[in-house]
């Protein structure tokens, strides 16, 4: 099946074009170029002519845990650690496999809309098996969104019961996964230690090793609040990295999510040993867990995405708001506006979590999926636009609102079409949600 594309605007080789385009064939991108040659040429193909309306890449949601989209409202404005016991661990041992289908269905939906088009789901609610990730996957294929399973290893006893496992058990449960979907196109398998909190050394160097055998690389949240380092600290008288370091796991395989507090040499480690960094600027301001040092980042060689964490921590779930969120934080922080630019944030909203996720998508180029978002010209906070386009990438930054996003397209299907969900109904989703809540009312 080939489809050619003709948009007002292609975003290409970091510029906005116009009279250009796409060629999707099957699942990918198979050619770009100007307009009246490409129909010339592709003469089979279906032509979709997008009018008044922008194509640039899908976002990469690099780091979101899609069973809290369930439980966004409960417990807003505590610290972490209320918040943590109050929303968190009250409610997710009530879930079943159904119902963390229904929340990561939910997720995925809003995502999509926000032109999200892959995620990597930071998933531990594993209740003692692998059919409550099988649950995540399905959701995931049901309606359309790329997904990288970041399969969460997690052994310390303080939390619900549900999300323990032995090292044996959760390598065993993780290495079953990675084979069962290792011919499919649309999901990844990574084992994600969960935290020097909440993981013992053995699991996360168990975790790494498994990422070395499956040849992927392993998730692991690092320094996310203070708590963390302190608790390091007095037990083995390091920093996170460093201790990281010491036990070997430090290297061009690891990504780190949140990177709050870390010291300059620490990130001067990790950009050396080509580490690479979930950023989830919302979600650490609304925890109050502080400011990652993202210029000290970009200096050290960090390949850097954007992640929007679970619902109940941001609680928007869109990437375009974590590129505005990276940049409008950081300036703030450094009393610089030009600490990290309009470019530097779509960058790491797009092919930043692409490279951190390990896929080829997050540009528009030859060979690359068929991963791109519509935006609409037409919609008032994309305007004005001026005949150079100047304010383009500005205003997709900057002022975009999501009723632009008018068309989402993953892996060649088309998921939105005029800003409404194809793949399953919105109103399936609400009545799924609805059900959920009846049961935490119970
Ligand atoms: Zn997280």
């Amino acid at each position: 099946m080939k489809r050619l594309y003709i948009p007002e605007y292609v975003y290409v080789k970091n510029n906005f074009q116009k009279n250009m385009a796409v060629l999707v064939s099957d699942t990918f991108i198979s050619d770009i170029g100007p307009v009246q040659s490409m129909v010339d040429k592709h003469r089979d193909a279906v032509v979709e002519v997008w009018e008044d309306m922008i194509l640039v890449p899908g976002t990469v949601n690099a780091h979101n845990h899609s069973f809290q989209s369930l439980l966004r409202g409960i417990a807003a404005d505590r610290p972490f650690l209320e918040w943590r016991d109050n929303a968190l661990y009250k409610f997710s041992p009530r879930l079943t496999t159904e119902d963390i289908y229904t929340g990561a269905l939910f997720a995925f939906g809003e995502m999509l809309r926000c032109g999200v088009t892959t995620v990597s789901d930071f998933f531990y609610v594993h209740n003692n098996g692998t059919e409550s990730d099988e649950a995540v996957i399905r959701a995931a294929r049901d309606i359309g969104i790329r997904l990288c399973l970041a399969r969460t290893m997690y052994d310390w006893n303080g939390a619900p019961q549900g999300y323990l496992e032995s090292v044996a058990e959760a390598v065993e449960h993780t290495r079953q996964l990675a084979f069962r979907y290792a011919d499919q196109d649309m999901v990844t398998i990574v084992p994600a230690p969960h935290s020097l909190h909440a993981a013992s050394l053995e699991m996360i160097q168990a975790g790494y090793r498994l990422a070395k055998e499956l040849n992927t690389a392993f998730h692991i949240h690092v320094a996310e609040e203070m708590f963390e380092v302190e608790e390091v600290r007095q037990k083995y008288g390091l920093r996170t990295i460093e201790l990281l370091d010491k036990i070997g796991v430090v290297d061009d395989n690891m990504v780190i999510i949140h990177g709050v507090w870390l010291s300059d040499s620490e990130i001067e480690t990790l950009g050396v040993k080509g580490g690479r960094l979930a950023y989830c600027p919302s979600s650490n301001m609304f925890l109050a867990d502080g400011i990652t040092n993202i210029p000290q980042m970009m200096r050290a060689g960090v390949g850097i995405g954007l992640g929007s964490d679970g619902a109940c921590s941001n609680n928007r779930i869109s990437v375009f708001e974590e590129m505005r969120m990276v940049a409008l934080l950081q300036k703030a922080n450094t009393l610089n506006a030009m600490s990290v630019t309009h470019q530097q944030a779509f960058a790491m909203g797009t092919i930043g979590g692409a490279t951190v996720l390990d896929l080829p998508v997050g540009s528009i180029q030859t060979g690359h999926k068929a991963d791109f978002v519509g935006i609409s010209t037409a919609d008032l906070s994309m305007r004005p636009i001026s005949r150079s386009g100047e304010q383009l990438l500005p205003n997709i930054v900057y002022s975009m609102q999501p009723t632009a996003i008018r068309s989402v397209v993953v892996d060649g299907r088309v998921c939105v079409r005029d800003g409404k969900l194809l793949t399953v109904t919105e109103q399936a989703i609400l009545q799924a949600v609805e059900r959920v809540m009846d049961k935490f009312e119970e």
